[in-house]
């Protein structure tokens, strides 16, 4: 390890402290926001619902925002409003978290799973294309570790075949493309995620951006239990302004004013957070660069005409070139108090993925070669240039059997 002084009791409390994949960041505003939200008249249903809702649309340059539960919330109602139902069929990348794929089962559609790029683990648009028959609805990109997919190519076959585009964009809060911010570009629906290890965090909770008010109107009422309170859009007759009406199958899927509160600090800070990451980003690829020289770790690609939103630091490991095992390095990087994921197993290696798919059997190149190489090091805003020095190191120790 590249520290160098210092108390040796300091090295060892600082070689105890582990590191997790990724975390939240809490501070004393979120605190407040969070307790004033407490001792005030609602907290849930209230005004800051909308006051969240406004500023997650402001920040992404959207129309407008429907803040919910989850993302997986946010998918499910993504998928609900615009129909989609038994027998259809969404095509989405077998590398994103299972919410992904399961949010459409919700709704009794069908999942086909497309190749990746093998760089990226981001949807090929021609193996999208490949796939789409009479009954797709839906190209689902999702922008794996905050990097976003290739928009514009997917929209156009998506206008070519009439389908819609819904982003998975729970990994990239952030992230822009062609200068545009994600959740503000011309797709039909964008959905976020505020889990703890996202880029802000609500506790749990997500969002759905749409273009279409109407689609909207059909998300907000969905999301509590289908029922309608605008009298204009009442079916019968209004008996007084109490009224209301259940107009459809929905869900509780409201996010609490509680959540908004703490959602609405956490996005004030977003830029902040977002910066932090892409500058531990650079710093990692620079001592990645000076470690291993372009020796089988690579750090992950950037594309000229987007940015990513670093929820991830995946990088690509060639383990068989260093004579070991994704398995193995895992477990000594884990020893060494440095917490790791991958992201992800593809979906069909799953019981349930592979048990609704009728497809499993396809090649899928780009896919196999991403999952055998992806592992995401620790990132999130407050991991130090310090701790990216302690986590290149150990990974040099584990791959090249230095200690
Ligand atoms: C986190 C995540 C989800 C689900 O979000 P939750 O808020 O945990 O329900 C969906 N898709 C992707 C790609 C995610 O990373």
């Amino acid at each position: 390890m590249a520290l160098q002084g210092g108390p040796a009791l300091a090295i060892d409390i600082l070689a105890m402290r582990t590191l997790p994949y990724g975390c939240q960041t809490i501070d004393e505003d979120d605190l407040r926001a969070v307790a004033d939200a407490l001792r005030g008249q609602r907290l849930t249903c209230g005004p800051l619902v909308a006051r969240f809702e406004e500023a997650v649309a402001r920040r992404v340059a959207a129309p407008f925002a429907s803040a919910c539960s989850s993302g997986t919330a946010a998918l499910h109602l993504a998928y609900a409003a615009f129909g989609f139902g038994d027998g259809d069929e969404i095509i989405t990348s077998p590398i994103t978290f299972s919410a992904t794929a399961s949010a459409a089962y919700y709704v009794g559609a069908r999942v086909l799973f497309a190749d990746v790029d093998p760089r990226t683990g981001n949807l090929d648009p021609a193996s999208v294309e490949a796939l789409i028959g009479r009954r797709t609805r839906a190209i689902v990109p999702v922008h794996l570790a905050g990097m976003p997919a290739d928009l514009d190519e997917l929209t156009a076959i998506a206008r070519r075949h009439g389908l819609r585009i819904i982003e998975d964009a729970c990994h990239a809060l952030g992230a822009t493309y062609h200068n545009v911010p994600i959740g503000g570009g011309t797709s039909d629906a964008v959905v976020f995620s505020f889990h703890p290890v996202k880029h802000i965090t609500t506790g749990e909770g997500g969002a759905v951006i749409v273009r279409d008010p109407k689609i909207k109107q059909r998300i907000d009422r969905l999301r509590h239990h289908g029922i309608e309170r605008e009298p204009s859009r009442l079916l019968g007759v209004a008996e007084g302004e109490w009224t209301y009406e259940v107009q459809e199958l929905g869900w509780n899927y409201r996010l609490p004013d509680v959540a908004c509160a703490l959602g609405l600090s956490q996005l004030s800070k977003l830029d902040v957070f977002v910066n932090s990451r892409r500058e531990l980003a650079a710093y990692y690829r620079q001592r990645l660069a000076e470690t291993f020289g372009s020796d089988g770790v690579e750090a992950p690609v950037e594309l000229p005409d987007r940015t990513s939103a670093y929820h991830l630091f995946a990088v690509a490991i060639d383990f068989a070139r260093f004579g070991t095992t994704r398995r193995d390095v895992m477990a000594r990087l884990s020893a060494a108090g440095i917490g790791t994921q991958v992201h992800y197993i593809p979906l069909l290696a799953h019981p349930l993925h592979a048990a609704r798919s009728r497809e499993a059997a396809r090649a899928r190149p780009g896919v196999d070669h991403y999952y055998a190489r992806t592992l995401s090091l620790p990132l999130y805003p407050s991991l130090t240039n310090g701790d990216v020095d302690r986590v290149v190191s150990e990974l040099a120790r584990c791959l090249r059997g230095i200690s």
